[in-house]
């Protein structure tokens, strides 16, 4: 399905040279995501539409965009893709709820979701993938799995679901950020099933769920029914960027287990790893609790959006905070991202400035240092209070900030 709007994105002179960093997890130091020429490719675990878009979704993608941003800065062209979730247990339970049809309500906020990002200037992937519209490519890599014995059908008379089998491959807990005795406890958390009878492991994941009453099916080989949601995310990876990506981003409620299931998945059929690098992106929090369905805290993109917030202004309260940190949302933040915002713009409204090449410098190098944005603001801002005369320079600045931060002055 379409994407969103892409925006032009200003070239800001010097950025060839040079790699992008992030943290990775599994050993604790900064390593060097993309190729050094040609192409990277990123896969983000996208929504499943049914509370779209609320600011720790737009914290994510906002975080997200600062790597696509940062690659293209650096000469390499970006192969993106991103899935929609659009059959899951969240978007059905809701669906039931509030007695909508689970299409309907999909197809609603999912277009929420592209006007958010498009209002954030968030460049979109190069297509959105539904998990309804690849039933058949789901379906195949279950079997391709089945045939490397990997995946199982559950002896139940009622409801034969079938598994991923976590011990036909190894590693399953690399670089995931839980130890072996947590791992049921957060797996079960997170929409898995230790308890289910008949498993042959309890951390198997489901990859195919037998239809029950009430609920959406496909007629497949492996029954009438729909799919578990890692296998969706490794069917759409695969078959849009190959093995050996470069990053697999999303949430860090995504560390597990959800990112290391597709990956083990991924390795049974490729032999290869699935992507070399993890981007995990911090919980934002609101009114002293993590922002979730069930408190009901959750601050929505296009509601601040019709309250008359600049998007600008909101992206700017977003990347003043570190990808991976945790945070809490407040007004006061977003009252100062707005302050900060007019500052920026009275800066690149003067028609002489500070020469623009330091601040260039800084803030490249900023965002190249594990997508330090907290560092690239100061940079601007410390840029927006020296007094300067060369003419060049607003225009420079306003180009860098657009291009690099995803800021329209
Ligand atoms: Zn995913």
């Amino acid at each position: 399905m379409r994407a969103w709007e892409s925006v032009p994105v200003p070239t800001v002179p010097g950025g060839d040279d040079g790699a992008v960093a992030i943290y990775n997890a599994a050993q604790a130091r900064l390593l060097p995501v993309g190729p050094p020429a040609g192409t990277a490719r990123l896969y983000t675990c996208g929504i499943t539409p049914y509370d779209a878009t609320h600011l720790g979704h737009a914290f994510t993608y906002v975080s997200i965009d600062l790597l696509v941003r940062a690659w293209r800065d650096a000469g390499l062209e970006v192969r993106y893709a991103q899935n929609v979730t659009d059959v899951d247990d969240p978007l059905l339970e809701r669906a039931e709820a509030t007695g909508r049809d689970w299409r309907d309500l999909a197809v609603e906020q999912t277009e929420l979701y592209r006007a958010d990002m498009a209002a954030l200037r968030v460049l979109p992937p190069d297509g959105l993938t539904a998990v309804s519209a690849v039933m058949d490519d789901i379906t195949q890599t279950i079997q391709a799995l089945h045939e490397r014995q990997a995946a199982y059908q559950l002896a139940d008379p009622d409801y034969p679901d079938w598994y991923f089998s976590v011990t036909s491959t190894s590693n399953l807990l690399d670089g995931a950020p839980v130890s072996v005795p947590e791992a049921e406890h957060v797996f079960a958390e997170r929409g898995g099933d230790p308890e289910r009878a008949g498993k042959r492991h309890r951390l198997d994941c489901l990859v195919w769920r037998q239809q029950r009453p009430g609920e959406p099916g496909w007629d497949t080989p492996l029954g009438r029914g729909r799919p578990g949601w890692h296998i969706g995310c490794t069917t759409i990876a695969l078959n849009a960027l190959g093995p050996a990506f470069d990053v697999q981003a999303g949430g860090s409620d995504l560390a597990f287990p959800h990112h290391p299931m597709c990956a083990a998945e991924a390795r049974v059929l490729t032999g290869e790893p699935f992507a070399r690098a993890f981007l995990h992106t911090g919980m934002v929090s609101y009114a002293g609790e993590k922002m979730s369905k069930s408190l009901g805290n959750l601050v929505f993109v296009h509601q601040l959006r019709a309250d008359g917030t600049d998007p600008m202004a909101l992206r700017l309260a977003l990347l003043a905070h570190h990808y991976r940190s945790d945070w809490e949302y407040t007004a006061e933040e977003l009252a100062a991202a707005q302050a900060r915002l007019q500052r920026w713009q009275a800066a690149v409204a003067r028609p002489g400035a500070a020469p623009a090449d330091g601040v260039i410098t800084a803030v490249r190098a900023a965002l190249r240092n594990d997508l330090d944005a907290p560092a690239a603001l100061a940079a601007v801002d410390d840029w927006a209070v020296t007094p300067g005369s060369d003419p060049a320079a607003p225009a420079a600045v306003a180009a860098l900030v657009d291009a690099l931060l995803g800021v329209r002055l």
